[in-house]
């Protein structure tokens, strides 16, 4: 996708603090880590949101979350993590390529919409 930041990130376009690369995704720190650890989870190929996952492309789905487990065992997690997406204008979704956020060294709060 030729305007997708995450795109251009995956390609080496864009500057990034990798954590994890292989041929399928790429994990990198979030500008505006929300945790002492912030790490984003991307597909390489571009897939706009979890609206859009499906038989065809589920795959790399699965290989995102066995990363989430490697880098969260890399990154000193034992303790737990938190692995969230954000989908669509409800979900509050602002970069129109999926992607897992895996939030940690923090205790997290719940529920997540205390003032609801
Ligand atoms: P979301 O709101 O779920 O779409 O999350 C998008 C996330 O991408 C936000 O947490 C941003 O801080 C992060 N972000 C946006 N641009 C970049 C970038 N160039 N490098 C790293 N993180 C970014
Ligand atoms: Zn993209």
């Amino acid at each position: 996708m030729a305007d997708c930041i995450f795109c251009k990130i995956a390609a080496g376009e864009i500057p990034s603090t990798k954590v994890y690369e292989d041929g399928q995704v790429v994990a990198f720190k979030d500008l505006e880590p929300q945790a002492p650890v912030h790490v984003l989870v991307i597909p390489k190929a571009h897939i706009a949101s979890a609206k859009e996952i499906t038989p065809e492309n589920s795959a790399v789905v699965a290989h995102i979350f066995e990363v989430i487990a490697k880098i969260a065992d890399e990154l000193g997690l034992e303790n737990g993590f938190r692995v969230i997406n954000n989908c669509g204008e409800d979900g509050m979704q602002s970069v129109q390529h999926l992607h897992f956020h895996l939030l940690g060294q923090k205790k997290m709060g719940w529920p997540p919409f205390p003032q609801d």
